[in-house]
């Protein structure tokens, strides 16, 4: 299946990728020029993770100043971030590093715009034109597998009171080093390691069937596909409280790693937008969010999708649509099924979301996106 001009597209990754157990005490000549280092995470995982101790330990001989902002919750807010920035502003920040999932990832891009726009507003953040100078240098040290922010220069950001997500995307923000150690995802509980994981196949598939992907984020979206699915087969069989084995963490951090790389060219698809609605409003974590519209998404593009593809898939729809069941079902503990009334708000939410064009069968219109809501989730 080649929807694409293959003498005509563009590949773009600017971060340095960095992968490994202990990378980040491998790489400390990376921290060696910053004096002032500003730190976004949520309250615990920097530091149950063990990353934030091998960063303190790096500035204990480096004698760098830091500062730890850890006020990021799940869906960061954007008042937080810019709070954030605040701080990084006043703190005197040479460079800011996000640790932890996608959220204090993406809110520390935030924080690290509104430091170096002291003026800005809050809202500002998404018209990037707005912006008068470039934030200061940022690393990514990721403690889940899942998002693949550490590699794009999306930030997903939650407006105040609002229950609505808005992303913004600026060249400018790509982190200049990502650390990916699998060690800091040991502590992830099994019910967060299977969410993440399946938002980070949400993107590769998503991204395998847009409208832009290119022979390259193709590359990444298949491998990607391959390594999580095999994992995520592994956790099926296993039990909450089992060991997770540290080589399923590797492959998932390096398939999440792919995704972020995928969905860098090509963006997400309709089960990006129509997740947020049940997180925000629901409560239900992003990757499980997601991976309920991903069945449907395979569904409407199995005809056109080939059967060499589908052996980059590495196995047939079906079974990756039980999977992506069973997993959801047994993780998520969701099974809310919502009423007409309700889903045509929901879809009416997202109606003008690019997403709905991102992929090879288009959806276009309220009514479309209804009627995949109420497949999915309806009564
Ligand atoms: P998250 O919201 O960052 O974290 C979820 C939970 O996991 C939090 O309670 C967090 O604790 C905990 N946690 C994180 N690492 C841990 C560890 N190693 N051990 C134990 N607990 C840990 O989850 P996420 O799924 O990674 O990120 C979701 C966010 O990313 C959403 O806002 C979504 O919209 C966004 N997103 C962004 C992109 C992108 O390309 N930029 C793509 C997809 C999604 P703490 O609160 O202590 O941190
Ligand atoms: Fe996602």
């Amino acid at each position: 299946m080649i929807n694409y001009e293959i003498n005509n597209f563009n590949f773009f990754m600017p971060v340095e990728i960095v992968f490994g157990r202990d990378c980040v005490i491998k790489n400390k000549n990376k921290f060696g020029k910053y004096k002032k280092i500003f730190i976004v995470s949520g309250k615990s995982s920097a530091k149950i993770s063990g990353a934030l101790s091998d960063m303190l330990e790096i500035f204990n001989e480096t004698k760098a100043d830091f500062y730890i902002f850890d006020k990021i919750t799940e869906n960061p807010l954007l008042s937080v971030c810019y709070e954030g920035g605040r701080e990084a502003k006043l703190f005197g920040a040479d460079l800011i590093v996000g640790i932890g999932g996608g959220s204090p990832m993406d809110a520390a891009k935030a924080a690290a715009m509104f430091a170096a726009n002291p003026r800005m507003n809050p809202e500002d953040l998404f018209e990037p034109e707005l912006y008068k100078n470039p934030p200061p240098d940022f690393f990514a040290i990721p403690t889940t597998s899942g998002t693949g922010s550490e590699a794009n220069p999306y930030s997903v950001i939650t407006l105040d009171g609002q229950d609505l997500k808005k992303t913004f995307n600026y060249a400018g923000v790509y982190a200049k080093t990502a650390f990916l150690d699998p060690k800091y995802t040991i502590a992830l509980p099994h019910n967060i390691t299977v969410g993440t994981a399946l938002d980070a196949l949400c993107h590769c598939i998503e991204s395998r069937l847009s409208v832009k992907s290119t022979p390259v984020s193709e590359i990444y979206a298949n491998s990607g596909i391959r390594l999580i699915y095999r994992n995520l087969k592994k956790l099926i069989d296993l039990k909450v409280g089992d060991n997770i084995d540290y080589s399923i963490r590797e492959e998932l951090m390096l398939g999440s790693f792919y995704g972020g790389v995928a969905i860098n060219t090509t963006g997400t698809g309709f089960p990006h937008p129509m997740g947020y609605n049940l997180t925000l409003i629901n409560g239900l974590p992003h990757g499980f969010a997601c991976a309920l519209f991903i069945g449907e998404f395979l569904e409407l593009h199995k005809n056109i999708i080939k059967p060499e593809t589908l052996g980059s898939f590495g196995d047939n729809l079906d079974n990756i649509k039980n999977t992506v069941k069973i997993l959801i079902d047994y993780y998520s503990d969701f099974n809310e099924k919502f009423s007409d009334e309700t889903l045509r708000f929901y879809s009416s939410r997202i109606k003008t979301a690019k997403n709905f064009t991102n992929s090879i069968i288009g959806i276009t219109g309220e009514e479309e996106i209804f009627k995949i809501y109420k497949k999915c989730v309806g009564v």
